[in-house]
């Protein structure tokens, strides 16, 4: 396994192996690749002697930890010192953080944001940034993702660390839950020196507008997530974790990250009256079992205005079980509830799975299986920061149907997918799914589309040199200045 993580007291550290950068010229032409190179060439020599931290609340499960992962392997390999730090917290700690998520998507909550929760909030944070402060140097870069981790700017700051804020979220339109949100963030925020979102409507309107950069994630191609598997492959993987029903002789292998060959030995935990046949027309959504991936509405969608019309058969997978994500089991309970009162004919069509992440190789395989296995992958949810599992079903050449909300419409332009306008319009939604399965050439024909579009703006190659871009800028200012 490549990725290890030893404890150090409350900070935790990833050691993740280099990744070779030259691999992604296949993907993305040699004029990019050498532009990619060139960038790191001259980043290297400026950036001489310091060290690139890079701090997150967990490094499995989500979209932040499914890009470090790759971005600090492929920065290795470009010989740049580059640490990941994941901070220890407690579950209440996670439930205010989880608060300030759905906050900051727009989203109210029953938690009120007083004193004592900017106490404790600061507290966690007090601890972890006294290790940190052991660990970091005057000159170095920090760099902080999302809620989680801002309040440690000030501490850091203070040493003479550049800190750069990374928000993974954010809504398109501010009210008074988001405004709520960024008021309990402000007074840490306003220390970092530069902040970086995935779009410019995310943006408060008090951050400086010069200190913010947008940067749009990306995919790792070569990632157990999105490496290529031969249909037997997938079917092998599917089987063998449980997934679906298809006797198969292929062997469930994938190359892991470190280059070595792994095997499916994990068994999902599926709720189902039957599993689906290896021939049956699937939909699949893979998130977070988090209200706003709205799982429970693409089921209640596909039992109303799909199942009664079109062959095919639906499948929500999320993740077993992520340190950071307290609300997870409630809500997957609830979509586990609601399952249970479909009518039998519609119950059978539906499998809700819960994905082991113990071993973050293999359930990055299981997911990569059923995207690939998938007719349809849809993303309907309520609000979301980017939306990673649209732009990694996008790359695996399938047709995605989402919602319009949050970065999801900067990934399907015209043609590379189905946008449904209202997230919460289930009619719609439906009626659009019903279309995709029975229109067999439509989904080839936009899936094509698809893997252009991910190849053109959302491989890993334009996310470094962004970043390189604000990294080399901050380092022309003190910190703090
Ligand atoms: N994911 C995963 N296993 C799961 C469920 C989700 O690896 O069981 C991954 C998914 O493939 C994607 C990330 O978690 O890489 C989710 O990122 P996204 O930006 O879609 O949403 P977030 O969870 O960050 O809100």
């Amino acid at each position: 396994m490549t990725t290890t993580i030893s404890a150090t007291g409350r900070l935790t550290t990833v050691h993740t192996a280099a990744r070779p950068v030259a691999a992604l010229a296949g993907v993305v032409g040699e004029q990019r690749y050498a532009g990619l190179r060139a960038a790191a060439e001259d980043f290297r020599v400026r950036f001489a002697g310091r060290t690139i931290w890079t701090v997150s609340s967990t490094c499995t499960g989500g979209g932040v930890a499914e890009m470090l992962q790759a971005l600090v392997g492929y920065v290795r390999d470009l010989d740049v010192d580059i640490r990941w730090l994941v901070i220890g917290a407690n579950p209440s700690f996670f439930a205010v953080t989880k608060h300030l998520h759905h906050l900051l998507h727009g989203f109210p909550g029953r938690m009120t944001l007083g004193p004592q929760t900017a106490a404790h909030y600061e507290d966690v944070l007090a601890a972890n940034a006294q290790e940190l402060l052991a660990l970091v140097h005057p000159g170095d870069i920090v760099l902080l993702h999302d809620p989680q981790t801002a309040g440690l700017a000030p501490w850091l700051t203070h040493a003479g660390v550049h800190v750069v804020w990374r928000s993974h979220i954010g809504t398109d339109l501010q009210n008074d839950a988001t405004r709520d949100g960024w008021a309990f963030l402000r007074p840490y925020l306003q220390h970092a020196d530069a902040y970086v979102f995935s779009r410019r409507a995310f943006v408060p309107a008090w951050l400086p507008a010069e200190r913010t950069r947008i940067i749009t994630p990306s995919i790792d191609p070569f990632a157990p997530k999105n490496q290529d598997l031969a249909p037997d492959t997938v079917r092998a993987v599917l089987d063998a974790a449980g997934l679906i029903e298809a006797p198969t002789r292929a062997a469930p292998a994938y190359l892991r990250r470190d280059g070595s060959t792994g095997t499916v030995e994990c068994h999902a935990t599926v709720v189902a009256d039957s599993l689906p046949g290896p021939d049956e027309p699937l939909v699949v959504q893979v998130s977070r079992w988090d209200p706003l991936k709205d799982m429970a509405g693409v089921m209640r969608a596909f039992a109303e205005y799909v199942a009664p019309h079109v062959p095919g058969r639906l499948m929500l997978a999320g993740p077993a079980l992520v340190a950071d994500d307290p609300e997870g089991a409630l809500v997957r309970a609830a979509c586990v509830q609601r399952w249970r009162g479909l009518p039998p004919p519609v119950r059978g069509r539906i499998a809700l799975a819960s994905l082991p992440v113990d071993d973050v190789d293999e359930n990055a395989v299981l997911v990569n299986a059923l995207q690939r296995h998938a007719a349809v992958v849809t993303q309907k949810s309520l609000a979301e920061g980017f939306g990673l599992t649209v732009a990694e079903a996008m790359w695996k050449g399938r047709p995605v149907l989402a919602s319009t909300v949050g970065g999801i419409p900067d990934q399907i332009t015209e043609g590379a997918g189905v946008l449904v306008p209202d997230a919460t319009d289930l009619a719609s939604f439906g009626a659009a799914l019903r279309g995709l399965l029975a229109d067999a050439s439509a989904r080839q024909r936009i899936g094509a589309a698809a893997h252009e579009r991910v190849r053109a703006a959302f491989v890993g190659d334009k996310h470094l040199l962004r970043y390189a871009e604000l990294l080399t800028a901050l380092l022309s200012r003190p910190p703090g200045g």
